[in-house]
C-alpha cells in the first residue's frame, strides 16, 4: 500500500514548486498495519483518528455530530498561496496545512490540463452565523450542513468550479475536471465529502465540496471507494 506525501520546498515557495514522492506506508511507523487498526475496534479508531475534537483535522461532523464548541474557530488559518486559481486566492482562507495543499493541488490540476483551465473557488469558510442565515434563507436540510456541523466552519472545506476559456464550469461525474479530482485529490489529501447522495452521506451530492484530511486516511476512502460518512456509520458513532 503506497500514499503520497507532500514535500513542501521552503525555498522555492515564491515558485509554488512542490515535489510528491511515492512513499512505502510500511516505513511510516504512526500508520504501521494501518488495515488491521482500521478493522480494529471502535476504542482503537478514535485512538486512530481523532474524529470527536473539534480542532482535529479528521473531525467527523454531520448534523448529528456537530461541533462541541458551536462557535469553534481554529487557531492555525492561512489565506491560500496561489496564483494558479482562477479568482484571487488570497481572499480565501483554510487552516494552514489544508491551504498549503490546496495550492499544490491547483498548481497540479492547471498543469494537467494544459494551463489553460483553473480551479474557481466559489467558497471556503462559513461562520456558525453565516451558516446559519443561508439555512434561514433558503437551503434545504439535505442541501446545507445545519449551522454548527458545516465542514466549512472547520475551515477544512472549499467548494471549487472551473474556469476555462473565462467561463465557470461545475463540477460535474462526467466531466474530465472532476475524473481528475476523483483520480487526485486524495493524494493533496482532500475528499469529495457528498458524493452519494442523501441516503447515504446525508445530503444530495455536491462534487464542488472538497473537504481536508489526514492523508492516509483519505486515501484509504479513495482505495476503497468510500465516503467519509459511510466509514464512519460502519463504526455505529
Ligand atoms: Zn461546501
Amino acid at each position: 500500500m503506497f500514499f503520497y506525501i507532500i514535500q513542501y520546498n521552503q525555498a522555492n515557495a515564491q515558485k509554488y514548486e512542490f515535489r510528491n514522492e511515492k512513499v512505502d506506508i510500511s516505513k511510516l511507523s504512526i500508520i504501521q498495519n494501518f488495515d488491521n487498526l482500521v478493522l480494529e475496534s471502535q476504542k482503537k479508531f478514535d485512538n486512530t483518528f481523532d474524529i470527536k475534537n473539534d480542532g482535529s483535522i479528521q473531525r467527523y461532523l454531520s448534523d448529528d455530530n456537530p461541533f462541541k464548541n458551536t462557535w469553534y474557530v481554529p487557531s492555525d488559518l492561512q489565506s491560500i498561496n496561489s496564483h494558479f486559481t482562477y479568482n484571487k486566492a488570497s481572499q480565501f482562507k483554510l487552516r494552514s496545512s489544508a491551504a498549503i495543499a490546496f495550492a499544490d493541488m491547483a498548481w497540479w490540476f492547471w498543469d494537467h490540463f494544459d494551463k489553460k483551465s483553473k480551479f474557481y473557488i466559489a467558497s471556503a469558510y462559513r461562520s456558525f452565523g453565516s451558516q446559519k442565515n443561508l439555512k434561514n434563507m433558503w437551503c434545504k436540510k439535505t442541501e446545507c450542513a445545519d449551522p454548527g456541523s458545516s465542514e466549512h466552519q472547520a475551515w477544512l472545506a472549499i467548494d471549487i468550479s472551473v474556469a476555462k476559456n473565462w467561463n465557470i464550469v461545475q463540477m460535474h461525474t462526467w466531466s474530465d475536471f472532476y475524473k481528475w479530482m476523483d483520480e487526485n485529490a486524495y493524494k493533496y489529501w482532500f475528499h469529495n465529502t457528498y458524493q452519494k447522495w442523501v441516503d447515504v452521506d446525508g445530503k444530495i451530492a455536491e462534487h464542488r465540496h472538497w473537504r481536508y484530511l489526514w492523508v492516509p486516511f483519505a486515501t484509504y476512502l479513495h482505495d476503497n471507494n468510500l465516503t467519509i460518512a459511510e466509514y464512519f456509520k460502519s463504526f455505529k458513532l
